[in-house]
């Protein structure tokens, strides 16, 4: 599915990922500071979910004990509960959940009117998406740190250790990336590395599209 996927002509795509809770959003902002939409894979997924999105009955073929709230969709906590106790059953929701994601992608992409886009997705490497994009970004910060901002946010440990394990390690993500941003920082530095980054990258991107 994903090798049949080509970028719109005249756009220039960044992929943006790297583990749970590094960091991706706000790195994302950043780049839209300085003239980038960002479109997120998280944000498509959720759209899936509803029970008004064309793959709903095939959500409800996997999961026959729930039921959709009008308006809210499928809960999507009480599902994550399920697949990351049930590989197979993972798989199957990534099968219908993925197609989905890429499809609304490439139309967004193609309704955007800007020329740079950075596309916000957990698992870029193990989807092959990256090979969608014209130049890849990992965003990285320290295990201890991200975990206390992921507990500060409200995620319990449990969650973090499983949402943890579906990626592939960091290391591997940061040796296929053609940009790293050190996030560990704060904020303002963030926006600093980000802010150079684009000046770097601009032009390669360009040649790379
Ligand atoms: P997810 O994997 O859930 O999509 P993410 O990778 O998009 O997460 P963010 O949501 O950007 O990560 O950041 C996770 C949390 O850490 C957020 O609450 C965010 O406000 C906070 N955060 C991110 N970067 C920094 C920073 N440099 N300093 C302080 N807090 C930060």
């Amino acid at each position: 599915m994903v090798q049949e996927l080509k970028p719109p002509k005249g756009k220039l795509i960044l992929g943006l990922t790297g583990g749970f809770g590094s960091g991706k959003t706000t790195v994302s902002h950043f780049f839209e500071e300085l003239g980038a939409e960002a479109v997120e894979a998280d944000r498509l997924a959720h759209e899936a979910y509803l029970e008004v999105s064309p793959v709903a009955k095939q959500i409800s073929g996997l999961f026959k004990d729930l039921k959709p709230v009008p308006g809210k969709g499928f809960d999507r906590r009480q599902i994550a509960e399920i697949v990351f106790q049930d590989e197979a059953k993972r798989k199957k929701l990534e099968a219908i959940i993925h197609p989905y994601v890429f499809q609304r992608m490439v139309e967004e992409l193609e309704d955007s009117d800007h020329e740079v886009i950075v596309l916000d997705v957990p698992l870029l490497f193990e989807t092959g998406l990256n090979r969608f994009c014209h130049k890849t970004v990992v965003v990285k910060a320290p295990d201890e740190v991200v975990k206390r901002r992921l507990l500060e946010k409200g995620f319990s440990e449990e969650e973090i250790k499983r949402r943890q394990k579906v990626q592939i390690p960091l290391e591997e993500k940061l040796k296929r990336a053609d940009v790293v941003i050190d996030n560990s920082k704060t904020l303002q530095e963030t926006r600093r590395e980000v802010q150079q980054t684009w000046k770097k990258i601009l032009p390669a991107l360009k040649g790379a599209a």
